[in-house]
């Protein structure tokens, strides 16, 4: 499952940022899930919990905030939230783009420290 080996990368990550901070205990982190990221969120808050056993962040949660998918469009010149990711066109001028500004981002953001 592709959200378990991201799930492991974070918990590695989210470790040892804890370390250089000096946290003996993390509550919680927190992340931004792009929607276009190609990560389920249920499936990632589940292999969280697996990846986490055993290690110091067993226990804490995982708070994801999702990211709207933001393109540019050239033909208008502007930014736009698209409310559904696909297809990924200017809601304006109804023409493509490729050109994502934000929601594909895996973002490890804050960690919450406890104890
Ligand atoms: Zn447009």
């Amino acid at each position: 499952m592709h959200e378990l080996s991201i799930a492991f990368s974070l918990v590695q990550l989210a470790a040892e940022t804890a370390e250089q901070n000096n946290l003996n205990k993390v509550d919680a982190l927190r992340l931004r899930l792009g929607v276009f990221s190609g990560v389920v969120k249920e499936a990632l808050e589940f292999s969280f919990d697996i990846a986490t056993e055993g290690t110091m962040l067993e226990g804490a949660r995982l708070i994801i905030e999702e990211i709207p998918l933001k393109i540019f469009c050239p033909q208008c010149e502007k930014e736009y939230v698209l409310q559904n990711p696909v297809p990924i066109k200017c809601p304006e001028c109804n023409s493509g783009t490729d050109q994502i500004l934000e929601g594909k981002e895996i973002e490890l953001y804050e960690l919450i420290g406890g104890g």
